[in-house]
């Protein structure tokens, strides 16, 4: 299919960006790395005539670290930027993992985590790691700003809640606590170019005990979104956790996902591969949390 003509904008800072958005409202899309987007334009008849690049604007690819702030990931920031980022690689090890191995060095360069996450794919590779740090999206309209928990973002394959005029202007994520450990395990069927089959991001937070004081697990590709697993966070939460445990809470991830048949995979073998990532997510999150892991 040939590529529609359209414009592109290339504002220089945010407000300019949300002026050309209100002026040409009806027929205009934000292009960040257009990895998602013009793909959609050329392959499957999506129309914009105005694209308004996010690209040039000031201060949006930044991405920083803090131990008082957590990290705050810009919304033009490139998926290879934050997985190389030193504060990513030290603090949040599920997301440099998934910013590093999903889909080919060009895509990484050029595609966004805040471009990952409005696409909205139910597979996106950065979802379920940020879900298990407890990130939120900072959205910025011509009226306003507002803070959107990303556990209340996806509404469906495609689908968030982010309004067409709204710009992510950052993306935030806590810092971890101490005896912390985190990790991301993908599946795809052919290569890790191909888009992932199966994503299971988790966080194991360790009282001084070593009992299990809060976890977060998250699931990506069975489901019409990106998902948490809250059976199994229940079941690891207050306990002091052993590989029993840990592989019964592996298992009861399954029954948080509602998988497809499609081209990638079966449903069958989603459900059985939830487990398996599940269990191999849970036992590298507890070694790191307990500072044995190398
Ligand atoms: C060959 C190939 C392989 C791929 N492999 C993977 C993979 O393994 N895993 C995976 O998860 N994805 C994969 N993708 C999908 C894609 O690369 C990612 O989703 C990428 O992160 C999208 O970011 P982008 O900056 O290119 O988004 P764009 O295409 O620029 O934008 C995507 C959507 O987000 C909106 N948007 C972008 N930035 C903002 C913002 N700051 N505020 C509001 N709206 C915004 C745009 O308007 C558009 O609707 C692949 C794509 C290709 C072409």
């Amino acid at each position: 299919m040939a590529m529609p003509h359209f414009t592109v904008h290339q504002p220089k800072t945010l407000e300019q960006a949300l002026d050309l958005l209100s002026r040409h409202r009806s027929g205009v899309k934000l292009l960040a790395g257009g990895t998602d987007l013009l793909m959609k334009m050329r392959q499957a008849g999506l129309k914009a005539e105005h694209l308004v690049s996010l690209n040039r604007v000031e201060g949006l690819r930044t991405i920083s670290y803090r131990d008082e702030d957590g990290l705050v990931i810009g919304g033009a920031a490139r998926l290879a930027d934050v997985g190389r980022h030193p504060g990513v690689a030290q603090h949040y090890p599920a997301l440099a993992h998934a910013c590093s191995v999903m889909a080919t060095p060009q895509i990484r360069n050029m595609g966004t985590v805040a471009g990952n996450l409005v696409n909205a794919a139910p597979s996106a590779d950065t979802a379920a790691p940020l879900l298990a740090y407890g990130a939120s999206l900072v959205a910025v309209e011509r009226g306003g700003r507002r803070q959107i928990k990303l556990q209340d973002f996806f509404r469906g394959p495609g689908l968030s809640v982010l309004e067409p005029l709204e710009i992510v202007e950052a993306i935030r994520v806590p810092a971890p606590p101490a005896r912390c450990g985190s990790a991301y395990e993908r599946l795809s069927a052919r290569s890790q170019v191909d888009i992932a089959a199966v994503g299971v991001a988790g966080l194991l937070n360790l009282d001084l005990e070593g009992r299990v004081l809060r976890c977060r697990l998250a699931l990506g590709a069975v489901a019409p979104t990106p998902v948490r697993c809250l059976e199994a966070e229940q079941m690891l939460e207050g306990q002091a956790p052993d590989e029993a445990l840990l592989m019964r809470a592996g298992a009861s991830c399954v029954r948080s996902c509602q998988p497809i048949d499609d081209v990638r995979a079966s449903a069958a073998f989603r459900r059985a591969m939830v487990q398996v990532l599940a269990q191999r997510v849970l036992k590298r999150c507890l070694a790191l949390a307990q500072g044995g892991a190398s």
